[in-house]
């Protein structure tokens, strides 16, 4: 970006902050030696899920949001840790490309789960699965024993 003050180009940076949404810069311009802020917003990219049916949804992280921490309701798990894994899933399905399977997002979140809590992880799995009777949820239970 070229200093607002008189168009030079370079420019020195005084102080850089990053957050989740991006990075500020503090910056001093080599000419007039004025300061000026910029801001550098991380672009992400479109996602899609294609449902089993073959319908396309456009990947809303709050949807992943929600159904993480429901499963994680009242268990002795710390915040941080549970946006820590929602944040990882992002970035994991991020890396598999522009589509993916909503098969993929289920087992992956299961598997992140499963590692942190085996009370959420049964939770999401019953959801997520939706287990046909009693005898699915007590074979399950027997696996992560
Ligand atoms: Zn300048």
């Amino acid at each position: 970006m070229n200093c607002p003050y008189c168009s030079n180009e370079m420019s020195k940076v005084t102080d850089k902050r990053s957050s989740p949404d991006g990075t500020r810069r503090r910056r001093e311009c080599l000419k007039c030696k004025k300061r000026y802020t910029t801001y550098e917003k991380i672009s992400k990219e479109d996602m899609y899920v294609i449902k089993k049916d073959g319908r396309r949804e456009k990947f809303e992280k709050e949807k992943l949001e929600s159904g993480v921490v429901k499963a994680f309701e009242k268990r002795p798990v710390p915040k941080e840790k549970i946006e820590k894994i929602i944040n990882e899933i992002e970035e994991q399905l991020r890396k598999r490309g522009k589509d993916v399977m909503s098969s993929v997002i289920g087992e992956l979140v299961m598997k992140k789960i499963k590692e942190i809590d085996n009370v959420a992880y049964i939770r999401f799995a019953s959801v997520y699965r939706g287990f046909q009777d009693v005898q699915d949820f007590k074979d399950e239970l027997k696996e992560i024993k």
